[in-house]
């Protein structure tokens, strides 16, 4: 794991080494001075006021020069160490969605998507504020504590030896206090994560957050969480007002123990008062850098923690991926073929809660054969397996036994791009991303011209409707497309697929949502769509496959039944059930 972390300092180990050399530079001017300023008054003491006069002009020059340096030292650590932890940082982030861009449907079916938000924001930052501060830390920090140590101990070692002690029973003190601190800051993270859930679950879900007219509870659900969170802050700076107050007693300490004892050796004639006076001057450049020692080991822990959790993304193998000899699909009619075909989902928790430890697949030994151009209509009951079917085409979910082929192709042998480029899927919950209509329809193929995206419009029935807003295809969707209508987005979702002229099409419940009038609206736009296209529609209402050629009932993950909708009534079996079901209660609605 280290290497792979080191890895990211490869394209930057420019700047690493720029960045370490100022930074002992930094040290080396910082343990510097006290000495210039010792030499500089033992001369004023030895050699009197004129002779002096001339070394401090010297020295004047010499301090000005050594701080103009450590100025421009200064500055590119703290600029140019930041940018090359923003640059490592931004490659963490732009690997890590890549990774994620790879994998299949069942990685994210596993993951919370909070989770992999907080993976790419706010372990990556942890990761980088240690990987630019940490290296800095150590060698400015550890110069300084070990150059200190030195200087003093030549001038009284008896001084030193006690001020090392005294200093290392304080440093016991504070480490235990950053424990119990890196405690309270776990704590403190997960308190902030709750209160963004919260907000994120209130103000997606406002709509029936307000249809309930629950603002109120919502309301004091968020301010719960708001004040734990605020509870565990003020833990939090209670401990760390405990921690700076230890380490300003820590100061305190040495600086009494320097005037004490120095001013006892001083006495004795053991020691001069210029060294007594370096020597105070040396405990600030001693007690900076520890503290900043004993911190960095929690940004060194959190760093930890973050990349090991970075890694584990990295690592881990997406598990559906183009065969070695994968080529691209040829679509030259369009028949589908499901022979033999198994599959569970990984995560059998609904799945069992459902059939009390019945452990069939969710798909169990399923066989369709569907022509070219056919459309064919999958009924049946809620959760007998029909969606799951259609993931399986365009290997959302790769199958577990069996095999699908698309003109004699084993969906597996052929690349995923080409595969999906194939299929156009049109589900029930459209998802638009938030920009313009225009170019949520261009997603479809982004290469497509302006005449292209007005024609795709026309012909999924929304175009008129386009052009009669201000800003036409200019018209921002808003979020998840919340300016349009249901039957509007579906429209617009219609048009992409248009636009993409995939071979085959699934229609997934497309139109169950909507009102009657946008349904028919929507219906005739797929209809249109569906025309001289490989279609399977998945449908609850049986109004949606009014125009399939065939229909096929999916139950426990097979198909039982196929044929013509009157094939299926004369056979009375589960599709003539469901249907009278359906059909009786319509009557009654209307009655
Ligand atoms: P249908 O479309 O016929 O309603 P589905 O194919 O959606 O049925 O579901 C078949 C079974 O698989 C159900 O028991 C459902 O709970 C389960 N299921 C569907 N999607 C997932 C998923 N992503 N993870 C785990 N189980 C799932």
């Amino acid at each position: 794991m280290l290497r792979r972390f080191l890895a990211y300092y490869g394209p930057q180990k420019h700047l690493f080494i720029a960045d370490t050399v100022c930074a002992l530079v930094i040290a080396g001017i910082d343990l510097a001075f006290p000495v210039i300023l010792r030499a500089l008054t033992n001369g004023l003491f030895t050699e009197g006021q004129h002779a002096i006069m001339a070394s401090i002009g010297m020295v004047a020059v010499g301090l000005v020069i050594m701080y103009l340096i450590r100025c421009a030292c200064r500055y590119f650590v703290s600029a140019q160490g930041h940018i090359m932890g923003a640059r490592m940082e931004s490659q963490m982030r732009q690997d890590l969605f890549d990774q994620y861009e790879r994998f299949s449907f069942s990685y994210f079916d596993r993951v919370n998507s909070g989770d992999m938000m907080s993976r790419v924001v706010n372990d990556l930052f942890d990761i980088c504020e240690a990987a630019h501060h940490v290296p800095e830390w150590i060698i400015i920090c550890g110069v300084e504590i070990i150059g200190a140590f030195v200087i003093l101990f030549t001038i009284s070692p008896a001084l030193t030896g006690v001020m090392a002690l005294v200093t290392a029973g304080f440093v016991s003190l504070m480490v235990v206090q950053n424990l119990r601190m890196r405690s309270v800051y776990t704590d403190n993270r997960v308190k902030i994560s709750e209160v963004n859930s919260q907000l994120q679950d209130s103000l997606a879900g406002m709509r029936v957050v307000k249809s309930f007219a629950n603002e109120e509870t919502e309301r004091i659900k968020f301010r719960r969480s708001n004040d734990r969170y605020l509870s565990s802050k003020e833990a939090m700076y209670r401990v760390m007002g405990t921690y700076q107050a230890t380490s300003a007693l820590m100061t305190g300490a040495l600086f009494t123990l320097v005037v004490v004892a120095g001013g006892c050796l001083v006495a004795a004639g053991r020691m001069s008062a210029v060294d007594m006076a370096t020597f105070a001057l040396y405990i600030s450049l001693f007690t900076t850098p520890i503290e900043t020692l004993v911190n960095s080991t929690e940004t060194f822990q959190k760093a930890i923690a973050g990349f090991r959790r970075m890694d584990e993304v990295l690592q881990s193998a997406p598990d559906i991926e183009d065969a070695p000899d994968a080529r691209p699909l040829k679509v030259p009619a369009g028949a589908i073929e499901y022979r033999n075909v198994c599959f569970s989902y990984e995560d059998r928790e609904l799945e069992d809660e459902h059939r009390a430890g019945d452990e069939r697949p969710v798909i169990d030994h399923l066989n369709l054969s569907i022509r070219p151009g056919e459309t064919i209509a999958l009924v049946g009951p809620s959760g007998g397996g029909k969606s799951t079917t259609c993931s399986l085409l365009p290997r959302f979910y790769d199958v577990q036994d069996g095999s699908i082929c698309i003109d004699g192709q084993d969906v597996r042998s052929v690349t995923q791009r080409s595969l999906r480029q194939a299929i156009g899927l049109v589900q029930q919950d459209v998802y638009l991303f938030d920009g313009t209509i225009a170019e949520n329809i261009a997603y479809g193929r982004p290469d497509a011209s302006f005449e292209e995206i007005v024609e795709a419009a026309r012909r999924a029935n929304i175009h008129e409707f386009i052009e009669s807003l201000p800003e036409g295809y200019d018209t921002v969707v808003g979020e998840r497309g919340s300016r349009l209508s249901g039957g509007q987005k579906q429209r617009v979702a219609i048009a992409r697929v248009f636009l993409k002229d995939p071979a085959i099409l699934i229609l997934d419940e497309a139109t169950s949502a909507l009102d009657n009038e946008s349904e028919e609206a929507v219906q005739e736009s797929l209809e249109r769509l569906a025309r001289d296209r490989t279609t399977i529609i998945i449908a609850h209402r049986l109004s949606t496959i009014k125009n399939a050629d065939e229909i096929a009932t999916v139950e426990r993950g097979r198909v039982v039944e196929r044929g013509t909708h009157e094939e299926l009534l004369a056979q009375n079996g589960t599709y003539a059930r469901y249907y009278r079901m359906q059909f009786e209660g319509m009557r009654a609605t209307s009655a």
